[in-house]
């Protein structure tokens, strides 16, 4: 096999300094990562970038030209801080602060140009470059001063221990190393069609996204990668699907008067018609021997695990297993609970649900995979344990995996080794996934959708508390608490981190301690004030506590450190009613089940992404009491993180708030480096702007594997796939 320049290890090549850099600070080891890094956009050293649209607390890099400079002394050290302000030309300023490195003034000269780079604070009114950092052009006269004026600059996704221009230095390095790279759409699209769409060559693509000359030069290289992209995305899906759908399933045809329909009879409510509809999709699916691989979205409390649970009934009738996973432990042992409360005595009894997960005492432990091996256990639920390899089953014929987001795609892969015939697989997830994504992130399944929420929902009222404005709401919030209390229902409430002095946040909370501190006041004064302190559990425990409105209330912590069993008391407690207020993390996040608990207060709600804050809520308002939902945060009006919190707040929709969010999120990236850190799964595409070419490219990509399904013309195509899907095992769709 020919070996791609892509392939390439980097540190050959750029040293090893650098090579080191690039991996830490963006997962990169080969050349096709490096240059699959693409810019975020461009600037010209003509045109100065408007300030007024840079992102807050994002790392930017910007074109802009010295306006005046001013040291003075430090008020509470010794030292002098060097203030250079920066106009963008149309009134605009923002502001550098350096900290004793006054030997700067000489550099920044007022009228000098450069790009510069740092992280955007709002400190006083004025805008500020956090850890600043600059290159001024050079004011070569030889050159053809128009042309240097307007040639694009690439500015890239860049942090603050890697600028925008190191990163186009480094990448100038390798770009003569891949002139000779195969191109993924050769024998895909004829001459003609290529030319019809204006697409370029790949090798002068990669060159031209990085080094154009002018604007037409990256605007034909995105175009042309982002072709690229899609049919290498939907190609590698299609083939997914393809390579599932090849292996065969036990069918598991419905029957007349097995546990289901004992099941049927006894249940106290009538099915929706969305449940009815989807469970009768799903019974056909596994009626059939090719593996079932179907996601079913439905908001919060739509009633999605109980048509699972039907699904395993009816594996169960033909004497098969099934399997529940859950995203944690808290969550496996809450299921196993509701499912033993919902079968009701007599088929709990015949069907033994067993829970396995990796805490579990050892002796307990071996007794369940006992069963799980013999196939007394028909229904099984656990975590990722249950992917470990000493797990056995006797006949399993079906995965119902609880709450995909935390699953990746290649985890579904690893179960269907444990059967002899693959087992039908069914992803149930509360995200509202528009078309588009489904199309890109789950593209290999078939989608329901549950719209109906079952009848007689009491409905929840939602609130930003905004303490930019209004600090004194903070009290207020507590009363409302102790108010719901006193009508003898429960509260949540949500805070990022569990403890203030280490910062250490929960898993999956989907924020690390230096995002954390991201909002840190920058600039002047910096050095004497402390950073922004996030609402932390233990904190926040002891400080309700002590609150007298809430005296006589019982209040724990719940988080990812306590052990399993403590979690598992303090929720089954809750459940009960024996605790008035629980505090924790986002262990709660989704599908806890406590009918009786009306208030959900999240503290720093702007650190949490839309669709968290959705989940969240959704623990809250599932019984006959109307929730209330409370997101307190101190983001300033008009930034990126408090419209967030004010979209959640404002709608109730599940599929509004993921466009919502959608959108949100691409208009960050548009001047900063928000996924810099780590390797998002979409590169040049958006699932918002670019539904109509994912859905061509899926057709293309579609022909190409009906002619050629083990795509033998086509290596490049095959390769680029290849490359595509060891990706994504690092990441996909982002941590969302
Ligand atoms: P989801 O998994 O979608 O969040 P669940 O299946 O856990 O929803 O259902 C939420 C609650 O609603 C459960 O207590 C369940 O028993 C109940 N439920 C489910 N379907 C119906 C229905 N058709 N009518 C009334 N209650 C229902
Ligand atoms: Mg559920």
């Amino acid at each position: 096999m020919n070996h791609s320049p892509l392939d390439a290890k980097l540190d050959a090549l750029v040293g090893g300094k650098t090579a080191t850099a690039l991996a830490k600070v963006f997962g990169m080891k080969t050349v096709g990562d490096l240059v699959g890094h693409f810019p975020r956009r461009y600037a010209t050293r003509g045109e100065l970038t408007a300030v007024a649209d840079v992102p807050l607390d994002e790392n930017v890099s910007i074109v802009a030209e010295v306006l005046d400079v001013r040291s003075r002394p430090m008020r509470a050290k010794r030292g002098s801080i060097l203030e250079v302000r920066l106009t963008d030309g149309s009134g605009g300023t923002i502001t550098l602060t350096f900290f004793n490195q006054a030997w700067r003034e000489r550099d920044l000269a007022p009228g000098s140009r450069g790009i510069f780079a740092g992280k955007v604070g709002r400190y006083r009114g004025t805008l500020q470059l956090a850890h600043p950092d600059y290159e001024l052009f050079d004011d070569d006269t030889e050159r053809d001063a128009e042309a240097w004026a307007k040639q694009p600059l690439p500015l890239y996704p860049a942090t603050s221990t890697f600028s925008s221009w190191q990163m186009a230095k480094t990448i100038a390095l390798v770009l003569p190393t891949i002139e000779g790279v195969d191109d993924p759409l050769d024998g895909v699209l004829t001459e003609a069609q290529r030319a019809e769409r204006g697409l370029l060559p790949f090798a002068e693509a990669l060159r031209l996204v990085h080094q154009p000359t002018e604007e037409r030069d990256w605007q034909r290289a995105r175009d042309t990668l982002r072709f690229v992209e899609a049919l290498v995305l939907q190609a590698a899906l299609l083939e997914r699907r393809a390579e599932a759908r090849s292996h065969r399933a036990t069918p598991r045809p419905a029957t007349d008067a097995g546990m289901l329909a004992q099941f049927d009879a006894a249940l106290p409510f009538t099915l929706t018609g969305d449940q009815t509809q989807v469970g009768a999709e799903i019974a056909a699916d596994i009626s059939a021997d090719i593996p079932m691989s179907r996601l079913v979205q439905g908001e919060v409390g739509s009633g999605k695990t109980l048509v699972a649970l039907r699904a395993m009934l009816q594996v169960a009738d033909t004497g098969g297993q099934a399997v529940l996973l859950a995203p944690t432990e808290v969550l496996a042992a809450q299921h196993l609970r509701s499912v033993e409360k919902v079968l009701g005595p007599e088929l709990c009894a015949l069907l033994a649900p067993t829970l396995i997960t990796g805490q579990l005492p050892v002796a307990q432990k071996r007794a369940a995979l006992l069963r799980a091996a013999a196939g007394q256990a028909r229904i099984v639920i656990g975590t990722h344990a249950l992917l470990q390899d000493n797990v056995q089953f006797f006949d399993l014929g079906l995965v119902v995996i609880d709450e995909q987001h935390r699953f990746g795609v290649e985890q579904r892969h690893l179960l269907h080794a444990k059967a002899e015939n693959v087992p039908h697989t069914l992803v149930l997830t509360a995200t509202p996934i528009p078309r588009t994504v489904a199309m890109t992130a789950f593209g290999d399944l078939d989608v329901s959708v549950i719209r109906e929420l079952p009848a007689g929902r009491a409905g929840i009222t939602s609130h930003c508390v905004a303490l930019a404005e209004h600090p004194g709401w903070m009290s207020r919030v507590w009363e409302r608490v102790a108010e719901e209390l006193a009508l003898g229902r429960q509260a949540f409430v949500v805070c990022p981190a569990i403890d203030a002095a280490t910062l250490e946040e929960d898993d999956g909370s989907g924020i690390d301690a230096s995002t954390a501190l991201a909002g840190a006041p920058a600039g002047e004064g910096s050095e004497e004030d402390a950073p922004k302190r996030l609402s932390a559990v233990t904190d926040v425990v002891e400080q309700l506590r002590a609150l007298p409105v809430l005296a006589g209330r019982r209040i724990e912590a719940l988080h990812g450190r306590l052990s399993s069993d403590e979690k598992d008391s303090i929720m089954r407690a809750f459940a009960d009613g024996d605790i008035d207020v629980v505090v924790a993390t986002t262990v709660i996040e989704v599908g806890v089940d406590v009918p009786n608990a009306s208030t959900m207060v999240v503290l720093d709600a702007d650190r949490f992404g839309v669709s968290q804050l959705h989940q969240l809520r959704g623990r809250v308002g599932r019984g006959g009491v109307p929730g209330l939902a409370l997101f307190v945060t101190d983001a300033e009006p008009d930034t990126v993180a408090r419209e967030r919190v004010e979209a959640v707040a404002a709608t109730l929709d599940g599929f509004e708030l993921a466009r919502i969010d959608l959108e949100l999120r691409s208009e960050g990236d548009v001047l900063g480096a928000r996924q810099s850190g780590g390797r998002s799964g979409l590169r040049l595409l958006r699932v918002t702007r670019d539904g109509d070419l994912i859905a061509e490219a899926r057709d293309v990509a579609a022909g190409i594997l009906a002619d050629d399904p083990k795509l033998a013309a086509h290596p490049a195509l095959r390769e680029a796939m290849t490359r595509r899907l060891d990706e994504s095992e690092r990441a996909f769709l982002d941590k969302n």
